[in-house]
């Protein structure tokens, strides 16, 4: 992973501009506690439009069998992750589960610049910090039918003990509060069959990239 900070950070990057870029550069956030389907609803938004791009995320977590690097996380050490704390490198990053997660700020910088509908699945706390720094980012947060539900899902996964589904299902409901209770996310999202749900995300981007269109360009008619 070449992930190296700006050396110039007080003035804009420049990236030779690509045929196929525009200026139609949106950031999404989209986030929900484990177990509610943001994953399936993710992957089903980044399929559905052309010009999307996932932003693999940085961890210090270990890679189970279903990770595959540089797809689904780039993994790497303590030091790795420090040294790029210490450098700026990251938009953000956040402590979950006792492991450090961060999205990295030229990458997404670099895609922004092309027109790219970049999308970040992040948590709370890194949503957080991601609107702070860029208040027209667009933050979708998912939520389960009910927290009944959501422990049943979190069950039937069956892949991790009694206490860890415990432990999660309680920072659920911590996270669901604290998510309607800041202000980093634009719409809340019920996921209660997933094949809806995942196109009413399709329709909730659609919309939100034409009204930031709108208001980065008034002229715009589409
Ligand atoms: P998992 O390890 O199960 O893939 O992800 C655990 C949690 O970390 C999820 O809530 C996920 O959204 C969050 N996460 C993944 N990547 C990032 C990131 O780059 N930054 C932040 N703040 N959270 C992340």
């Amino acid at each position: 992973m070449t992930d190296e900070p700006d050396p110039h950070p007080d003035q804009p990057a420049h990236y030779p501009r690509l045929p196929t870029d525009t200026d139609n550069g949106l950031l999404l956030m989209i986030s929900g506690p484990s177990g509610v389907g943001k994953t399936t609803i993710t992957r089903g938004v980044e399929r559905s439009i052309a010009d999307s791009v996932f932003s693999v995320s940085c961890t210090t977590r270990a890679k189970t069998d279903a990770d595959v690097e540089a797809v689904d996380y780039h993994f790497l050490s303590n030091d790795e992750f420090q040294k790029l704390i210490d450098k700026d490198a990251f938009l953000e990053w956040a402590d979950v589960f006792g492991k450090k997660y961060g999205t990295r700020k030229k990458w997404v910088d670099e895609q922004l610049s092309r027109g790219r509908l970049v999308i970040l699945e992040i948590d709370v706390e890194g949503a957080k910090q991601v609107k702070a720094k860029v208040p027209d980012a667009f933050g979708l947060f998912i939520l389960p039918p009910s927290e009944d539900e959501l422990l049943r899902r979190l069950k039937s996964r069956k892949r991790e003990s009694d206490e860890l589904i415990a432990k999660r299902f309680a920072e659920a409901k911590r996270e669901i509060a604290e998510a309607k209770a800041c202000n980093a996310y634009d719409k809340f999202l019920v996921n209660e069959n997933l094949e809806e749900a995942i196109e009413e995300a399709i329709m909730i981007v659609k919309a939100a990239r034409l009204a930031h269109a709108m208001h980065s360009d008034p002229n715009r008619t589409q």
